[in-house]
């Protein structure tokens, strides 16, 4: 069933690898949940009476809105769309914003999973990333949210940072399964362009940690946790049973989401839209009446493409026989062909239908994942 996005794109300030759309100016508020309010009603019959299954806070900060502004987004979306059962409502939150008072109201309009970026509990790391919080205020969140009441609680981890040692990163996984935090995100640091991050790389101020100890860090993570009951189901997630996230889950097995707010993204297997990343103009359109967005419609090679990409992101990996029916013949022999130097060189193992990535595979899945696309 399909999901809910919605991109709340403020932040007190920039951390230096961040190239999300976020900005500082926090005086757009009101008139960016206006605008916001009002797309979730234009775009009502765009998912044609299908229910919703998870709803999903993004940024940016989400836990810099008033919970009074969360529920009334929430309010529009359950008056206006057809929502199941049992949703899953995640919205992500930063440390240095969280009281208990908060976390307790996030409970009570009915948000059920919170993503907590805690990214690191060494405070020189948190300090050198640009982040607002410290270590203390990233554990105290954690414990505050099991004293609030969730039962279903995510946090992030970044690795790959200069500096960091092995013995950083299981302390810090550590922390998490000690309060079994239920859903842990590892991603490795990436230098985009456009940020301070990138600056410091091409000054030579900073360097990049070299393949070899970046592996170490990968495979360091997923043996930790997988040897203390995390399952890992997708490249850079990993959940205790049960815990995986429908949201995240839904997209990888190619199911339709409604993007909301500047530079969401929304698909509907066969269209992929986007929403403008410029606030003012993303508030004037809407205020209009139009839609800030651009739009493609996949043709079958994009189909292709984006179906071996988000499959082989998973623990399943890619069913050829899906491939096969979805497809067609010809693009199930492009499929064998292409792996075919993966399975030799042990990147990827076939598993009855499946093609799935390896450990090593995973961590060079960017560069394989790419290779495999037809162009
Ligand atoms: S909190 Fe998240 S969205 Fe905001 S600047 Fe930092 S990384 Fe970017």
């Amino acid at each position: 069933m399909p999901g809910i996005y919605i991109h709340i794109p403020f932040c007190k300030s920039k951390c230096i690898y961040c190239d999300f759309c976020s900005i500082t100016k926090l005086d757009f508020n009101d008139n960016f949940l206006s605008a916001l309010k009002k797309e979730i009603l234009i775009r009502k019959n765009e998912l044609q009476n299908e229910f919703i299954e998870t709803i999903y806070f993004g940024g940016g900060t989400p836990s810099l809105l008033k919970t009074s502004e969360i529920q009334k987004i929430i309010d529009v979306i359950f008056e206006n769309y057809k929502i199941t059962e049992n949703p899953e409502i995640t919205i992500e939150v930063n440390p240095d914003d969280i009281t208990l008072q908060y976390l307790k109201q996030l409970i009570k309009i009915g948000i059920n999973r919170i993503s907590i970026g805690v990214q690191s509990f060494n405070d020189e790391i948190l300090n050198f990333l640009g982040r607002r919080h410290n270590s203390v205020q990233a554990e105290k969140t954690i414990k505050y949210s099991i004293e609030a009441g969730f039962k279903n609680i995510s946090a992030d981890l970044i690795f790959g940072i200069p500096g960091l040692t092995i013995n950083d990163i299981i302390s810090d996984l550590d922390v998490f399964i000690k309060y079994k935090v239920q859903h842990i995100s590892a991603y490795h640091l990436t230098y985009e362009k456009g940020t301070k991050l990138h600056k410091l790389l091409t000054s030579n101020k900073i360097k990049i940690i070299d393949e070899e100890f970046s592996l170490q860090q990968f495979s360091t993570i997923e043996n930790h946790l997988i040897s203390n009951d995390y399952f890992h189901y997708e490249i850079s997630n990993y959940s205790l049973k049960g815990f995986e996230s429908r949201h995240n889950s839904n997209y990888w097995n190619g199911i339709s989401y409604l993007g909301f707010g500047t530079s969401a993204h929304s698909f509907n297997c066969d269209i992929r839209s986007w929403n403008t990343d410029n606030l003012s103009v993303y508030i004037s359109k809407i205020n209009e009446g139009k839609l800030p967005s651009k739009h493609e419609k996949l043709n079958p090679n994009m189909k292709y493409n984006e179906f071996i990409m988000t499959s082989l992101r998973t623990s399943k990996g890619v069913d050829f026989e899906l491939i096969k029916s979805k497809f067609g013949i010809k693009y199930f022999e492009i499929f064998i062909t292409s792996t075919n130097k993966y399975l030799k060189m042990g990147y990827i193992i076939k598993n009855k239908n499946n093609y799935i990535l390896t450990s090593k595979g995973m961590f060079l899945s960017d560069g394989i994942i790419a290779d495999l696309f037809i162009v």
